[in-house]
């Protein structure tokens, strides 16, 4: 049986740990943990140089804690730990304890080069307690024991859990996300959080008079992906607003259009909320609005950053990441989404002088405005 750690060692990707953003990389993941772990019971979270040691208490819930560090950007793996003086006997006990009543591996790594035990030496009297029952070894074994000697003292640890990886959400700024009903954009907000952008959701809903009842999918979709991100904001925009205005353009072109509108929207929002991108759920070819032309037609004129994260994936690989990361479920519940828009007989190669043209007519600037003001606003 697994014995519940005193400590849980938390490491983060070294890639990104180079250079002066060091210490605010590192404060960020802290900050990130703090919150994640905010309705769980333990002692005290500590900075220990290249590793962050979670000191947990009789009321702390082990596996439940674990769950919540699994989906924290930043760290490259974590998992229970004793630390002990860097001394043969104490590491050997240390060693002997952890592993109690399973059969492990050992990797045992030496960082202070002057300690008087070389770490094949901590191996062999292992092996040597193995033959005599007193701990039972398996160079085969996926039960690793991990045993890292330092000058002022040594870390055990067991248990080892693999972490999100990524960048700890916040580093790289804000990033407002075109949030549909669909399995896609969700997925988009996931990647868009792990290359550590904290998301801003702006979602445009059908509704004369939403409330949390119709909106109830988008809050389930946005409450899926809140275990990833220590905070995040929500905007509800009208369409009505826009399908006023739209009534009179060609029906091919309506699908490109709103496209055209959302980015233009998104642009404003980042502009109030000092985003740095808009991410969307699009890939490249999936649906009549996703070809190349149709892309670039209906970003031409948006001079914020649009970034799609999903641009290369199939919808299969979409469909199978949703599962994993447990956004699936929320984004095949019933909605009535944004549905009067013409997707049969849409243009599949769209121009963008032709939508400037259109937009100029139907005064594109304001229908953005005037939804934008019309716009909820939530702190999530
Ligand atoms: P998804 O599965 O994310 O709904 P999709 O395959 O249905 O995507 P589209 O409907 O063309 O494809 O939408 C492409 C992208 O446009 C979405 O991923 C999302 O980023 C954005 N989008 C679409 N509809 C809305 C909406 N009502 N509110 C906000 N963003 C939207
Ligand atoms: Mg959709």
């Amino acid at each position: 049986m697994l014995m519940k750690p005193k400590i849980i060692v938390i490491h983060f990707g070294e890639i990104w740990l180079k250079g002066g953003n060091r210490r605010m990389f590192v404060q960020r993941l802290y900050n990130n943990i703090e919150n994640a772990l905010k309705d769980e019971s333990y002692d005290k979270l500590e900075n220990d140089r290249d590793r962050l040691l979670l000191y947990l208490n009789k009321r702390s819930d082990y596996k439940d804690i674990a769950g919540r560090l699994e989906k924290v950007f930043g760290i490259s793996w974590f998992g229970g730990c004793t630390t002990v003086r860097s001394t043969r006997k104490e590491i050997l006990d240390a060693v002997l304890k952890v592993s109690k009543g399973r059969t492990v591996r050992i990797e045992a790594h030496r960082s202070d080069k002057s300690l008087p035990f070389k770490s094949y030496e901590l191996v062999s009297d292992l092996i040597r307690l193995s033959k005599k029952r007193v701990i039972s070894l398996d160079v085969k074994s996926d039960d690793t024991v991990y045993v890292n000697a330092k000058t002022r003292q040594t870390y055990v640890s067991f248990d080892k859990h693999r972490g999100a990886q990524g960048l700890p959400v916040g580093v790289s700024g804000k990033a407002v996300i075109l949030l549909s009903g669909g399995i896609d954009s969700p997925v988009a907000s996931y990647y868009a959080m792990k290359r550590g952008l904290e998301p801003i959701y702006l979602h445009i809903h059908g509704f004369p008079s939403p409330d949390k009842k119709k909106l109830a999918k988008i809050y389930k979709v946005s409450e899926s992906l809140r275990g990833y991100s220590p905070s995040s904001m929500l905007y509800f925009a009208p369409f009505h607003i826009f399908q006023g205005n739209a009534l009179d353009i060609p029906r091919r072109y309506e699908l490109v259009l709103f496209k055209r509108f959302l980015y233009l929207l998104a642009e404003e929002v980042s502009h109030k909320e000092r985003a740095d991108c808009i991410i969307t759920g699009e890939s490249l070819g999936q649906v009549a609005s996703q070809t190349m032309q149709n892309l670039k037609a209906s970003s031409a004129g948006v001079d914020q950053i649009i970034l799609r994260p999903l641009i290369g994936m199939d919808k299969q690989e979409i469909v199978d990441m949703a599962g994993r990361i447990g956004t699936y479920r929320a984004s095949i519940s019933d909605y009535k989404d944004v549905c009067s828009i013409a997707i049969r007989g849409s243009e599949l190669r769209a121009k963008a002088k032709d939508l400037d043209a259109i937009c100029k007519g139907m005064g594109m600037k304001k229908v953005v405005m005037d939804t934008l003001k019309k716009s909820k606003r939530e702190v999530l």
